[in-house]
């Protein structure tokens, strides 16, 4: 991208500015003062009084705005281009299919890091040194000496003595200083604007870690129980646990800071800064080596894949795989072949599925300084760090998460999208794009192979792979050495999950060790465990065998849930699960409805809303009733006291403090230290634990009840993918899957892991239903505090949707549901309300939904509701 050279003369730049702005702005630049202002670079402009950032998009020859009435850049951010034409390009498009301003979307494709480092400054030339050395009027007749007045010498002093100075720094010392002035003082040469690029501003990262230093004499500690029995408690914690993190220890005390000051006073415990590691990828764990001979499947596909990079042409392709057929050895062979042409490559995969495994997958194959990791772990100067390394072209292989889709790779040849059924791809606010849709798009653009791989592709992408012009299917429809797919069972929980002729034989020999459980926990723990999964775990645990117990608990709160019918409590009024607290806690809660109880209390936590714990179910009147996001607490706590000595970890959002234990505990499973791993999502995805031959699905359908189109979806890819953890070694596996709702289409077709089956059934639905991938779907989005502001906007759009609807160009094509309040109908303060279109194609669509909100537009009510378009939307809450 040349610059635009030519004469001393204003030539304009189009800059995506940083503000809520539909389109971009024209502005002026003195090419004298930026000579090497490119499109991609960051500059920074005027903008009504403000000063705002903008990315330099274009050099356009005209304007619509006359000449005289630009305003000027007044400052260039950058020393090179953040970003190339391809890019732009892709920006552009995505900026347009997504309604969302340009500069939102390049600053959401830019490291978040990016305004850390890279910072215009001003310095002194040499002209400038001499000039204040000198006497005014002495410097060889030289004219611009003259103009050296008493503000522009305490200018250049004040910079010959600090070396260089950011234009803030120099108005906040020295006053304003007119942009005008600087010009002309570079102008003349006595300064000159430099491009810092500073190191990454990366402190080391410490947590404070508490210690018992000495612990009080027994009598001290007898009389602390007494006077402070917290106090005690956390002395009593200490001892047991040894150093805590001052994190780790809020998660079991309340106010530990209130707690530890007179304890560190009178020297009890010590408190220290200790480092926390930050690239937990960075060790190394023991790994199988690259398999030397791929699989039949795995070298038909892989050679397609191959074949296509060396037409360097795009080319899609769905790698459908069941769990453990080796679709990652497939994406392996086929970056390392782009690496040997010289090519870069990207692969996505959900966050949480960027596992130390596979990360050593890749170390193991490619040398470290050309893999580049982009993961939330990172801070922001590390990141920044990785996009630098991809940028400069040093790092040619990058793994990340959705944004790793805008990774600068030159000369991009993959693009893998792991799991692309994912929502993780989806970014749910602000750009609301699918990473997976713009691999897609951006592999067209840059001629790459594009590979979405999954076990059970989303309806979209298999339907693409059906039609002409769709994606190229590949298949592996077998495991790694034909091993065979684990052996599914159902338990109907209904009845209890006891068969009739499986009587409770009673003599488990932990019965002296569950008296300490709660009498109430003890039944509900029990009650969530069938006798079949229990028997199956006791000959499994026998067998010195791993087992994975799996809660499907979405989001990461405790809800109250009925275990005779299966309904949940609900907010009355966001109709959102309200969250079980044992005592107080620091959620927010709304005096309008009372105090709540001591002993526990159910809480929404959008609304304040609360009430007390109900003896009974309010709709079956039934008294088995459970917190269940405490599920895996609970379920940890029952199985140690029904199997004394098993191995027990907990992984799930609360016990995982960070990417670093998270990282331990794969660990573990894959050294064969642990014998039960009770989770949540966290242990369904991607990991590969050789030693695991039982699952167990402690409730399948906790994700069939949401009023989504995609529920039943959303359970079968679930429930395979976690079945799919089972039997990965040489010994078979088992699974075993509990319900309150054996029948339904999802866990029937789940049980018989039949992806074919399940996708006809629900196309028939969606069809039914005229639901994607048989429509185009756009959510348009209406909140606001006041609901009656919100309610009037929902109308007027409905009203402008209706009537663009009508016109020629969309009738027969469109089809408008709602508005209608949204399913969570407030949120934090915020009435909420929602339109789903309905389109025939993508085209259609875009020009549909404009057409929309420019009726819409000239009739928006005032009270500042935000109106905003979800399109391809994954969520409908
Ligand atoms: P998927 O991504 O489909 O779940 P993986 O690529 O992770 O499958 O493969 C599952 C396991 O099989 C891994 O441990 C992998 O190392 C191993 N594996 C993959 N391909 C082969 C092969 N051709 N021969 C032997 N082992 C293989
Ligand atoms: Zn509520």
């Amino acid at each position: 991208m040349e610059p635009v050279s030519g004469p001393n003369d204003p030539r304009m730049v189009e800059v995506a500015v940083d503000a809520r702005i539909e389109g971009t702005l024209t502005y002026l630049f003195p090419y004298g003062d930026f000579p090497f202002l490119q499109k991609g670079m960051r500059v920074v402009v005027p903008l009504g009084k403000r000063k705002v950032t903008g990315y330099a998009v274009g050099f356009p020859d005209a304007s619509e705005v006359p000449q005289d009435k630009l305003r000027p850049v007044i400052e260039v951010l950058d020393s090179t281009p953040l970003f190339n034409e391809t890019m732009l390009e892709i920006f552009k498009w995505a900026s347009s299919y997504y309604l969302c301003p340009l500069a939102e979307v390049i600053k959401t494709a830019l490291p978040s890091g990016i305004n850390l480092k890279s910072k215009g400054v001003l310095a002194i030339t040499d002209k400038g040194q001499s000039a204040i050395l000198k006497p005014k009027g002495r410097e060889e007749g030289h004219k611009n000496a003259s103009s050296l007045k008493g503000d522009d010498l305490k200018l250049l002093e004040y910079l010959a003595e600090t070396g260089e100075a950011l234009p803030d720094d120099l108005s906040s010392s020295l006053g304003s200083i007119p942009e005008s002035r600087v010009a002309r003082l570079v102008k003349a040469g006595y300064i000159e604007r430099l491009q810092k690029m500073g190191g990454p501003r990366v402190r080391e990262k410490t947590e404070k870690e508490v210690s018992l230093a000495a612990r009080p004499p027994g009598e001290e500690m007898k009389k602390l129980r007494r006077r402070a029995p917290e106090r005690a408690r956390l002395l009593d914690y200490l001892g047991q646990n040894g150093p805590t993190s001052f994190s780790a220890l809020k998660e079991s005390f309340k106010d530990p800071g209130r707690l530890i000051r007179p304890l560190t006073a009178d020297g009890t415990v010590t408190v220290e800064d200790v480092p926390v590691r930050r690239d937990p990828f960075s060790r190394p764990l023991q790994m199988s080596p690259p398999p030397e001979k791929l699989m039949p499947g795995q070298e038909k596909a892989a050679g397609e894949f191959i074949k296509a990079l060396g037409r360097r042409e795009f080319t899609s392709f769905l790698l459908q795989g069941v769990t453990g057929s080796g679709k990652t050895e497939v994406y392996l062979r086929l970056i390392e072949a782009a690496f040997k042409k010289g090519l870069g490559s990207i692969l996505l995969a959900p966050e949480i599925a960027l596992t130390p495994q596979l990360i050593c997958r890749f170390t193991q194959r490619f040398p470290a300084d050309k893999i580049a990791v982009l993961h939330s772990g990172l801070g922001p100067g590390e990141r920044h760090d990785e996009w630098w390394r991809i940028k400069r072209g040093e790092a040619r292989v990058v793994i990340g998460a959705r944004s790793a889709v805008f990774a600068p790779a030159a000369d991009l040849g993959v693009i893998v999208v792991d799991e692309e059924q994912e929502s993780a791809y989806k970014q749910d606010r602000g750009f609301m794009y699918n990473g997976r849709d713009l691999a897609l798009m951006r592999a067209k653009r840059e001629g790459a192979v594009a590979v979405l791989g999954s076990a059970t592709p989303s309806l979209e992408a298999r339907f693409r792979s059906g039609i002409e012009g769709g994606h190229k299917r590949a298949v592996l429809d077998k495991r790694v050495d034909s091993r065979p797919l684990p052996e599914v069972e159902i338990v109907d929980m209904r009845s209890g999950g006891k068969p009739a002729e499986e009587e409770d034989d009673g003599d488990r020999d932990s019965s002296g060790a569950l008296d300490r459980v709660k009498e109430r926990d003890k039944l509900i723990g029990s009650a969530l465990i069938s006798d079949r999964l229990r028997k199956a775990l006791a000959e499994n645990l026998e067998a010195g065998d791993q087992t994975i117990l799996f809660l499907n608990r979405r989001g990461v709160s405790s809800f109250l849930l009925c275990l005779d019918c299966g309904s949940r409590l609900v907010c009355p009024n966001c109709e959102v699960s309200l969250v079980h607290h044992e005592s107080r806690s620091a959620a927010k809660v709304d005096s309008f409805y009372g105090e709540p109880g001591r002993d526990g209390y159910l809480l929404c936590h959008y609304c304040g809303y609360h009430m007390d714990v109900p003896e009974v179910c309010p709709s079956c009147r039934g008294v088995r009733t459970a917190a269940l996001g405490t599920g895996t607490e609970l379920m940890e706590k029952t199985i140690s006291v029904e199997f004394p000595g098993a191995r027990i970890l907990r992984m799930d959002s609360d016990s995982m403090s960070g990417k670093e234990s998270w990282f331990d505990c794969l660990d573990r499973v894959s050294r064969g230290r642990v014998d039960i791993v009770i989770g949540t999502q966290m242990v369904a995805k991607g990991h590969d634990f050789p030693g695991v031959t039982l699952v167990g699905v402690i409730l399948a359908d906790l994700s069939l009840n949401m009023p989504d189109f995609r529920a039943a979806e959303r359970t079968f890819q679930t429930l395979t993918q976690v079945a799919g953890r089972a039997g990965r070694g040489e010994k078979p596996g088992r699974v075993i899957i509990q319900t309150f709702q054996p029948d339904n289409y999802a866990i029937v077709h789940a049980v018989s892991q039949d992806y074919e089956g399940f996708y006809a059934r629900e196309m028939e639905i969606r069809k039914a239903m005229l639901y994607p991938p048989f429509c185009r779907l756009a959510n348009i989005r209406i909140s606001g505090r006041s609901p009656e502001a919100a309610k009037r906007a929902a109308q007027l759009l409905g009203r402008a949707a209706k009537s663009a609807a009508g016109l020629k160009a969309f009738s027969g094509k469109t089809k408008v549901l709602g508005p209608a309040p949204a399913p969570i109908a407030r949120i934090r303060g915020k009435s909420r309300w929602m339109a789903l279109v309905k389109a025939d194609s993508p085209a259609c669509m875009g020009a549909f939904l404009r057409v929309v909100l420019e009726r819409y537009a000239g009739k928006a009510p005032p009270g500042g509701t935000l109106v905003e378009v979800d399109r391809d939307p994954l969520s409908m809450m």
